[in-house]
């Protein structure tokens, strides 16, 4: 048996510490989970509510094509339903795009530290991984990345805000990476956070996607909307691009249950708006804790902070777990110096802070 050659020197997915790890190891009985950028909220009651009523006919497969899901959303966002794609999480339609886009010999190219799943996702495919540092402040470094594009590139990465770090791409910034990049290279633009965005900095990305054949946006229902577990994301984009990836797909990528319930989230926007409105006032709280502690820390416009630390931030992690807190390292993120954390709520935020204040 011989797998591809490129598996050979790569590893699974590894997870952060898991909920019930941690109780166990530290003999805990309560843990806040601040590491996978969770909804401390939870998720739509609406979804709660009708959940129990969508559990018939589980023998039946899914409607792959997610008909209802995508008539709303294509409402929503004002696009043909032609130019949407569903995935298994946002995660499943950045492999859609690594296997529809990427092969031997081209190469792709993004910024690092981002989002690993791009490079994973390219790897696999055998592509050259072309990676641009961020700048000092944590933003991309646009301008470089544009310099690296060559006749072998076919895919380049903007993750914003981007994982870790929380930077914003803004909206003259995507104008003029897409007038600049040649028109034949994919540019994706993973919003994955998008729904935390400052109102005022909405880049309004989607509208650029009639504009520039090119571009395809991702979204997720796993941030802002509370649904991670049921794993479902979606990519805007022409419907030239959409096509490609949806061939890719799996015929019944995602299920009846996600996507009902992913439909119910979209109406909740009072769900959203409460997610919103307290991610900014705990994450400006925990942003002047951390300035009051002497300790600096990326913008961010996503339900996470990156703060900066002198050394690891492993001793810091570790030291959070023993307390209850999960955060996660930025050793797990290819930024050693510092460690990532979600903006859980206020109360959450407040004792994060008290313990990170008696390690220090
Ligand atoms: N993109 C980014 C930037 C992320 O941080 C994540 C989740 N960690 C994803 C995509 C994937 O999210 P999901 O598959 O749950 O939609």
């Amino acid at each position: 048996m011989q797998a591809k050659q490129v598996l050979k020197g790569m590893t699974p997915y590894t997870p952060g510490k898991q909920i019930e790890d941690v109780k166990k190891e530290f003999g805990l009985t309560k843990i806040v989970k601040l590491a996978s950028n969770e909804n401390p909220y939870g998720y739509s009651g609406k979804v709660k509510e009708a959940i129990p009523t969508m559990i018939d006919h589980l023998e039946i497969y899914p409607d792959g094509y997610a008909a209802q899901l995508r008539d709303k959303l294509a409402t929503t966002l004002g696009v043909d339903e032609k130019q949407l794609v569903f995935g298994c999480g946002s995660d499943e339609i950045i492999d859609f795009i690594c296997r529809s886009y990427l092969e031997k010999g081209t190469n792709t190219v993004m910024a690092t530290p981002t989002f690993p799943q791009y490079k994973h996702n390219a790897l696999i495919q055998g592509a050259d991984i072309v990676e641009v540092p961020l700048l000092e402040s944590g933003y991309h470094d646009l301008e470089a990345m544009l310099e690296k594009v060559n006749k072998q590139t076919r895919v380049v990465w903007l993750c914003s805000p981007n994982n870790p770090t929380g930077s914003l791409i803004s909206c003259e910034q995507l104008v003029h990476f897409l007038d600049t990049c040649p028109s034949d290279v994919l540019v994706v633009l993973d919003e994955a956070y998008y729904e935390y965005i400052e109102r005022e900095k909405d880049p309004d990305s989607i509208s650029l996607v009639s504009t520039y054949n090119n571009l395809v946006v991702l979204r997720t229902f796993s941030k802002a909307y509370g649904l991670a577990n049921l794993r479902v994301g979606y990519g805007v984009a022409s419907e030239e691009v959409a096509t490609y990836l949806n061939i890719t797909r799996g015929p019944f990528n995602t299920t009846s249950i996600s996507q009902l319930s992913a439909s119910i989230a979209l109406d909740d926007e009072a769900f959203i708006q409460h997610s919103y409105e307290e991610n900014v006032k705990n994450k400006q709280t925990f942003m002047d804790e951390c300035k009051a502690l002497g300790l600096d820390y990326y913008d961010s416009e996503g339900n996470f902070l990156f703060v900066k630390l002198p050394t690891s931030g492993d001793a810091l992690f570790e030291y959070l777990m023993t307390k209850g807190f999960i955060v996660r390292s930025g050793e797990a993120l290819g930024h050693p110096n510092g460690v990532r954390i979600t903006i859980g709520s206020a109360e959450q935020m407040k004792e994060l802070a008290a313990h990170m204040k008696e390690f220090l």
